[in-house]
């Protein structure tokens, strides 16, 4: 497996970007009101797959049903269930949860009977509820010492009408009241009021975590099974003798009296009495679920996209995207395993940004490897290039030397002729000498290894001794080379460099020009500018062909067909020539009409 070299600067940058905003998407998604429906959704299906463990719960329901009502209907609701309470009083149970507001006087005789049925039940929970004028409370005659009250709300208004919790908490009107599960629950463990904390809330040795004062939340763990004895059949005494040291709850099954109805997940409908039983055995069972808070998302989410981050930054092909998949793989199952030890963990945030991320970062760093892959294609592109540069440049001055230093060896010749080609050869190497030295200066010069000499030299003379080289070219051609009057100024810079830079526009000039043409060479000043112009009369370019001239190694299609020998890279030195004395090229051209290069150089003062 081989590490990769950490990036530079920019690209680093892009990519903790592109990291950072799948993060800043994933936690977006996962707030948003589909993604909480989600959630919950998946909430139930692991609550569905992680049944509760079953127990030998305490919890009786003794039920309101239909036939409770049968004969007197609700009009009789307070005597029914003085009869009930009188029936489950005599059973002796550890405590009883009255899961029916007893709020408003009714018949006189009849709350008289009821009031005496609860007084003979010592561990009494009696229900009230938070209406918007105040506490429904049971009516006075009603409430012995030792009698708690709790809230009734099974039925928690959630977005999608399902009952995931209970609140086991309500405040308002100066008073908390704690749900009747937990008042239920407290008696049936015998100790006194529940103590709270932040964090949660301790029934002698249970400590239930419910965060959030104020609005703690109970996590209802669903269990089918539970006892539920129809208030019918308490007058069979071997049924009421299963009520002894039970923690009963009493309340309204029936469909059609009952006034709260409430959907668990599984959405088979449950009655409000059942539900607080349901979670009277959660809390006996002591295997609570709690959600996440928001640090642990937010910091769990930052540390899933930094884990896909470092894994595609550190390594490349299939081991990255191998951990790449185990790290999908183990977001996945996370949520469930934290499940299994009692923890809700947002499911959307976390699978959000696992998959944004390592996205993100497979395809940050596919794109980074292509762009690699495109340059070291282009320098090797390069390369062979420059190789084609020196032998197709470099061999006409070579074969001239080496030709005529074989005639010189076969031959006998006069001295005048001697003369001549030792001049030839001396001129043909110096050219060759010099082309090397300006091929290497300008590679190191755009290396940044070498400093431009600054000495100052006449325009004239540059253009000049430039003209005396490129005239025989082109009377070759029958081209006339006109130089317009000269400018008397001076430069500053490297003059051979210079010179390879006018002499190369010179000879690209008469190239591309047909016979029986002109270029035209001119200079003025304008004010601390120089403007030196090379026109012909050529083959010209077009728009797009003018944009790549100066790239190393192109050549325009009408260059190639015009038969003329060349390598592409003289005008990308000529450029970077003129940029490092601080000046800048124009071109103008037209197909079959010519160009117009133009070198403007700042002129020594
Ligand atoms: P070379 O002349 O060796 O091909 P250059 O870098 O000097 O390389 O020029 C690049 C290309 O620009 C040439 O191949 C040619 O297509 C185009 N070009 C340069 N000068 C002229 C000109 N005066 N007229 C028309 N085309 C030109």
């Amino acid at each position: 497996m081989r590490l990769k070299r950490l990036w530079p600067g920019k690209r680093t940058f892009g990519y903790v970007a592109v990291l950072a905003a799948s993060y800043f998407l994933a936690l977006f998604a996962g707030w948003t009101a589909i993604g909480a429906q989600i959630d919950d959704y998946f909430y139930d299906f692991l609550l569905r797959l992680n049944p509760p463990a079953p127990i030998h719960s305490r919890g009786v329901i003794v039920a309101l049903d239909d036939a409770s009502f049968a004969e007197g209907g609700v009009r009789q609701e307070r005597t029914i269930l003085a009869q009930t309470l009188e029936r489950v009083a005599a059973a002796k149970p550890k405590a009883v949860a009255v899961d029916i507001i007893l709020h408003d006087r009714q018949d006189r005789a009849e709350d008289d009977r009821l009031a005496g049925a609860l007084r003979q039940i010592p561990n009494l929970v009696l229900a009230t509820d938070k209406s918007r004028d105040g506490w429904e409370d049971p009516r006075p005659e009603f409430l012995h010492t030792g009698v708690a009250l709790g809230h009734a709300i099974a039925d928690q208004s959630h977005r999608d009408g399902v009952t995931r919790a209970i609140p086991l908490e309500q405040i308002g009107f100066r008073q908390r009241r704690w749900a009747i599960a937990l008042e239920a629950f407290k008696f049936a463990k015998g100790v006194p009021d529940p103590q709270e904390s932040p964090a949660d809330v301790r029934v002698g040795d249970t400590l239930i975590p419910a965060p959030g004062q104020g609005q703690r939340q109970l996590r209802i763990r669903y269990a089918p099974g539970a006892l539920q004895i129809p208030a019918g059949d308490l007058g069979k005494p071997q049924v009421a003798a299963q009520l002894k040291d039970k923690v009963v709850f009493v309340g309204i099954t029936s469909l059609s009296f009952t006034r709260d109805r409430v959907t668990p997940p599984d959405g088979i409908q449950l009655s409000g009495v059942e539900v607080h039983l349901q979670a009277f055995e959660t809390m006996e069972r002591g295997q609570f679920l709690t959600d996440a808070s928001h640090i642990t998302e937010i910091v769990g989410c930052a540390l899933v996209v930094a884990l896909a981050g470092c894994i595609f930054a550190f390594l490349e092909g299939w081991p990255a995207y191998l951990l790449g998949a185990l790290l999908l793989f183990g977001t996945h199952a996370t949520p469930y395993l934290a499940f299994r030890s009692g923890t809700v963990l947002p499911y959307v945030t976390l699978l959000a940004s696992a998959w944004l991320s390592v996205a993100a970062a497979a395809s940050y760093q596919s794109f980074v490897v292509r762009r690699q892959l495109r340059k070291s294609e282009t320098e090797r592109t390069r390369y062979r290039q420059a190789i084609h540069f020196v032998t197709h440049e470099m061999r006409s001055p070579l074969t001239a030397i080496q030709g005529s230093s074989e005639l010189i060896s076969r031959y006998a010749m006069n001295d005048e002729k001697r003369r001549q080609i030792a001049t030839m050869i001396n001129s043909e190497s110096k050219r060759l000498a010099r082309m090397i030295q300006t091929f290497l200066d300008v590679e190191r010069l755009s290396d940044g290894q070498m400093e431009l000499k600054r000495e100052p030299f006449s325009v004239n003379e540059l253009v000049d001794s430039c003209a005396v080289r490129v005239r025989p070219l082109a009377d070759r051609k029958s081209i006339r080379l006109t130089v317009e009057a000269p400018v008397e100024g001076e430069l500053v810079g490297d003059r051979e460099l210079m010179e390879y830079a006018v002499y190369n526009l010179l000879t690209n000039a008469v190239k591309y020009s047909p016979a029986e043409t002109e270029v035209h060479v001119s200079s003025h000043s304008e004010g601390d500018l120089l403007r030196l112009s090379v026109r012909d009369q050529g083959m010209g370019m077009d728009a797009k062909e003018l944009k790549q001239i100066f790239q190393r190694f192109y050549r325009t299609k009408r260059a190639e067909a015009s038969g003329e020998v060349g390598t592409g890279i003289g005008l990308s030195i000529v450029e970077q020539i003129v940029t490092h004395h601080g000046g800048r090229m124009e071109v103008t051209s037209a197909p079959g009409k010519g160009s117009c290069f133009t070198v403007v150089l700042p002129q020594k003062v």
